[in-house]
């Protein structure tokens, strides 16, 4: 296999073995990734003959960013400008957008002679058309935050947005792409809502969590997207616009299919600047409705045979 061939997690992951080799040598900062240096040393690092030219612009706010081949005159190898907007208003932003446009540049300049990258927010990180913008995200994400060092910050805690907002300052990048990632990993089920005046915008969900996302990303009759519950503690409290580490509320509130006895976790963070409101939710284990019966003490083992029967068969019990 060439390097030309290799996906985006397996290069940000060869990346980052390197650069674990060069930090545990010549020492310094291991983290945020300095994606601007790195993108400089890769051309003479993995011989592609084609050099980057990093360089920052104001340009409008929704530009992100672009990676364009610049053909050379002679006849020789191209170059190609790596353009990051440097008026977005936060470094995590800008860090996740240069490692987005590396991301191209290994990965895609075989196909295209130029990436236009406007706005590659979650929204789109999972529409078909877009496969190359989710697979320069998915570089970005495992070259910023490598998974056993995530790993290794989280595991002695409990997980909320107090640890998330750490890992977010270590690895240098937004909170938002910081839950993203853990989510992907995380054995929890957990969601995340973004919501803008108590409705939902999006919501993404942990493997475990994911049937809570695809309900709450669901439209209602109307077209419109959901409201917020009403008694969430997300709308709820309403002075403080921070809760890190979560309120514990009745399940229910959320999602009405779950036990009566569940309570889940709900922490919360509103951005002013971006008019939008972070909710974090983490819920115990799903407990199937044939297994509720269970747990009220209801042993009739004749019933659970029949369940098991039917799930072994493939065939899950209607609730
Ligand atoms: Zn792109």
């Amino acid at each position: 296999m060439t390097a030309a061939d290799l996906g985006p997690i397996p290069w940000a992951n060869r990346l980052n073995r390197l650069l674990d080799q060069y930090h545990g040598i010549h020492g310094g900062l291991r983290y945020p990734v300095d994606v601007e240096f790195l993108a400089q040393q890769i051309p003479q690092q993995f011989n592609t003959g084609e050099p980057i030219l990093v360089r920052g612009e104001e340009i409008s706010p929704d530009f992100e960013g672009c990676l364009l081949k610049l053909d050379d005159e002679t006849g020789g190898p191209p170059s190609w400008a790596l353009i990051y907007n440097k008026g977005l208003p936060s470094p995590g932003r800008i860090r996740f957008t240069l490692a987005h446009e590396l991301g191209h540049y290994l990965c895609h300049r075989h196909l295209q002679e130029g990436f236009n990258c406007n706005e590659f927010d979650t929204l789109h990180w999972e529409s078909p058309e877009r496969q190359l913008e989710v697979q320069a995200n998915k570089f970005a994400a495992y070259l910023l935050m490598p998974r056993p060092d995530f790993e290794a910050q989280i595991h002695s805690a409990p997980v909320d947005l107090e640890i998330l907002g750490a890992c977010a300052e270590r690895y240098g990048v937004s909170l938002t792409a910081t839950v993203l990632k853990w989510l992907e990993f995380t054995p929890l089920r957990a969601l995340l809502v973004m919501s803008r005046d108590g409705r939902v915008q999006w919501a993404r969900g942990s493997e475990s969590g994911k049937w809570l996302a695809i309900a709450m990303n669901k439209r209602l009759p109307t077209g419109q997207r959901r409201s917020l519950p009403a008694q969430a503690a997300t709308m709820l409290n309403t002075t403080s616009n921070v809760d890190r580490q979560g309120t514990e509320g009745s399940a229910r509130i959320w999602f009405a299919d779950e036990p009566e006895d569940m309570s889940l976790r709900e922490m919360k963070i509103v951005s002013d600047q971006y008019r939008q409101t972070m909710t974090l939710l983490v819920l115990p284990p799903e407990v199937k409705p044939w297994e509720r019966d269970k747990r009220d003490g209801d042993d009739d083992e004749e019933l659970e045979n029949t369940f098991d029967h039917f799930v072994r068969n493939g065939q899950p019990p209607v609730r």
